[in-house]
């Protein structure tokens, strides 16, 4: 989680560089933030908890923003271990004040090495397990940085991103990777690192990612990358498109809504290429042709959350149109269990950062079974799509809103074009199937409709529910990814327990919880299961709970029944998760709104889960 940023140069750069580089990475969460620079061979630091304009304004108020330095590291933190703090926060220093050590991740065998650096007369001042990283540097420093970080390295269990500089190095700052993500970059005198490429963009567009187990020397002219036996690596950088305008709210007042409206444009993006006129044509997969047709027997979704809905959706999708064996298991139990996976076995490992830790973990877990293994992520070079067999990127642009919203819509388009793909070399084309896909290009066209035309009755209905506590989603069948996916925007964002049942579980159990303070979201199918889902509304009114209907504009029927609806253009079936998520996207995000809370930054939530 959190994120880093250093430069070294040789012309003089400024504290508030350093926190205009926090500010990037200001999405992926944090709860408190701090930096250290080198001033004439010392080591200075300021820390704060909160938001990134405390620390700001701490720099101001002692009047350091403008001062300039050569060297210097900045942190956001994400507490694992010990509270959120300014002592816990990071950079963390030695006892002597010699080096300063910034860490996202987390070190499994802090402990032991504490106890073992107190009993040699170590004092440590937080309650981090990062803090005896900087402890053991100082242990093992001889004359030679590189050299007392390896030292240290080796004797880390865990995970870790970090980045150290000495007081009496100010040309030089050190960085390594072990499960945690880290980029490096170098233009004209100016050497610089980061979490992800957003701060650096600014000043580069040539960016090496760090591999795990990567050490990476920064001086202002180059920056050299080792293994941990402190062999060179020689590697070439990759060149990032991504404009950094991209990366900002375009007059939109949050990330998450900006995004929400570019999925118009996000979906057509992820296609493109890939859905030509109703055929899929992923060429990123074509060589496992042979595979798919004449090996697997199985497909396997690894993911967290948001992913694990889209993955949900597509076993619908692939269930209806084939008789392939489709399993999915959220990732942090995938991990723990003993999943069937074995060489026949297609493993698609969803994560939009492509650095979800549990996810990760899954893709070497299926690939030691023998799995071939694709990822499906936003992140170019981020560690799942390098560890995974094969990558399909979602291509949507940078999504900053903690609440994934346009990257979920863009993995249910590519997951059903992938799965018609594999569908057709192991079965054979199918019309029916084309005419979805047909279907799944015009959305984009459905959507801008969409976006452009709910807002009046949208804000209706969010001051008419934003007070109530709870509130379910049913749906069945493809309405149930999209009634979790309801739920889970509602919940991140609102902090209203919204809760997901297929609408055929409330008798079971759920229904004991309705009455007339917890409202239910129903997702209408158009044909099929409709009358069955009626049936389930009429069973909640009984219950005196209100109930808004997701429904066709023509189903006057079941809008009657209903408390209060909202149109859905009709679309045939597997896309109804696609078709609903702008319309339950919104409603959460106007609700956090009404409710005075900050829908890009939901309290507790990080962007980018790296850590268990
Ligand atoms: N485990 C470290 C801590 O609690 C680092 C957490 C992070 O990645 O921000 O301070």
């Amino acid at each position: 989680m959190c994120g880093i940023v250093g430069f070294v140069s040789d012309k003089k750069i400024k504290v508030s560089d350093l926190i205009l580089g926090l500010k990037k990475l200001e999405y992926r969460g944090y709860d408190s933030s701090g930096i250290a620079y080198n001033c004439d061979n010392k080591i200075k630091y300021i820390k704060k908890t909160g938001r990134i304009s405390e620390l700001e304004k701490v720099a101001l108020d002692h009047n350091l923003l403008e001062e300039p330095f050569y060297c210097g590291i900045a942190h956001t933190r994400w507490a694992t271990h010990g509270m959120v703090s300014e002592q816990n926060s990071h950079p963390h220093m030695d006892c002597k004040e010699q080096f300063a050590v910034i860490h996202n991740g987390i070190i499994e065998n802090f402990q032991e090495l504490k106890n073992q650096l107190e009993d040699r007369g170590h004092v440590f001042k937080s309650q981090t397990d990062s803090e005896v990283i900087v402890h053991l540097i100082e242990e093992n420093f001889k004359k030679d940085l590189l050299q007392a970080v390896l030292a240290t390295l080796n004797l880390l269990k865990g995970t870790y991103a970090i980045a150290v500089m000495h007081k009496d190095s100010p040309n030089e700052i050190i960085a390594a990777r072990k499960g945690s993500p880290l980029v490096v970059s170098n233009i004209e005198g100016i050497s610089m690192l980061a979490s992800d490429v957003t701060p650096l963009l600014k000043y580069s567009k040539d960016m090496l990612f760090l591999n795990d187990g990567e050490v990476a020397v920064l001086t202002p002219n180059k920056y050299y990358i080792y293994d941990l036996e402190g062999k060179p690596i020689h590697r070439n950088p990759t060149k990032i498109f991504w404009d950094e305008s991209l990366a900002e709210k375009s007059g939109y007042p949050h990330f998450m809504l900006k995004e929400i409206f570019e999925q118009p444009h996000s979906l057509k993006s992820a296609l493109v290429g890939r859905l030509v006129n109703g055929e899929p044509q992923i060429q990123e997969i074509k060589y496992l042709y042979d595979f798919v047709k004449n090996k697997m027997n199985k497909i396997y979704v690894v993911a967290c959350g948001t992913s694990y809905h889209a993955g949900v959706a597509t076993k619908y999708f692939v269930n209806k149109y084939s008789n392939i064996d489709f399993e999915i298991e959220v990732a942090s139990e995938f991990r723990y269990m003993n999943p069937q996976v074995d060489d026949r076995t297609l493993v698609l490992a969803i994560s939009q950062s492509g650095e979800t830790i549990d996810t990760l973990e899954g893709v070497r877990i299926a690939k030691n079974k023998g799995a071939f293994v694709l990822a499906i992520s936003n992140v170019v070079g981020s560690t799942i799509s390098r560890e995974s067999d094969a990558v399909l990127y979602m291509n949507t642009g940078p999504e900053i809103g903690v609440a994934a919203t346009k990257t979920y819509t863009a993995q249910i388009a590519l997951l059903y074009t992938l799965a018609s793909q594999i569908i057709y070399w192991k079965y054979g084309k199918n019309n029916e199937i084309e005419k979805v896909l047909k279907e799944i290009e015009k959305v984009p066209k459905i959507y801008e409709e969409l976006l452009n035309n709910t807002n009046g009755h949208m804000m209706e209905l969010v001051k008419k529910y934003k007070n109530f506590k709870d509130m379910m989603y049913i749906g069945r069948n493809f309405g149930y990814p999209a009634a979790m996916e309801g739920a889970l925007k509602l919940k991140e964002i609102s902090y209203i327990n919204a809760i997901a049942y297929q609408a055929g579980e409330l008798k079971h159990g759920p229904i004991a919880l309705l009455d007339e303070n917890f409202p239910v979201f129903a997702i209408v199918p158009f044909g099929g299961l409709r009358d069955k889902m009626i049936s389930n509304i009429m069973e909640v009114k009984a219950r005196g709970a209100k109930v808004i209907v997701l429904v066709s504009k023509e189903d006057t029927q079941t809008k009657k029944i209903a408390d209060d609806f909202i149109d859905v253009p009709i679309v045939s079936e597997p896309l109804l998760p696609l078709i609903v998520a702008p319309l339950t996207q919104l409603f959460a995000y106007y609700i956090a709104i009404e409710k005075h809370l900050d829908p890009d930054k939901p309290r507790n939530l990080a962007k980018s889960v790296t850590v268990e």
